[in-house]
């Protein structure tokens, strides 16, 4: 087993208006309630965990260490994730018609040229 059990750093002071001197904020290590913070300062130690205190420590406090993830923390709002572009199954591209029409346009023509050949 480690000795130093407790060897805990604070991960953030801030100025406690109660007692008018420096708090240091810690984290609690494990448990249900790990990553919780406590205060500490010439008020004693505050170990509320109400979602509201907890949130004022945390936008109130300087980190000057390493935090654990805190619970009660907004999540970072997700990137928005870019629409999948569906792309549109390529046309397959329109079969050139049979040489119909243009058969039944040199009939025409053909008609025409002995129509007037035989006028
Ligand atoms: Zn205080």
């Amino acid at each position: 087993m480690p000795a130093a059990k407790d060897g805990r750093k604070p991960v953030g002071t801030a100025h406690c208006t109660e007692c008018d001197s420096e708090a240091a904020f810690y984290q609690v290590q494990k448990g249900k309630r790990a990553g919780y913070l406590y205060k500490r300062c010439g008020c004693g130690c505050d170990q509320s965990s109400g979602k509201a205190k907890q949130h004022r420590w945390l936008a109130e406090m300087t980190v000057t260490g390493d935090m654990l993830p805190h619970p009660l923390a907004e999540p970072k709002p997700a990137e928005p994730t870019p629409e999948p572009t569906e792309e549109p199954a390529p046309e397959p591209a329109p079969n050139p018609r049979p040489s119909k029409g243009l058969a039944g346009l040199l009939l025409l023509g053909l008609a025409g040229l002995a129509a007037v050949f035989m006028a």
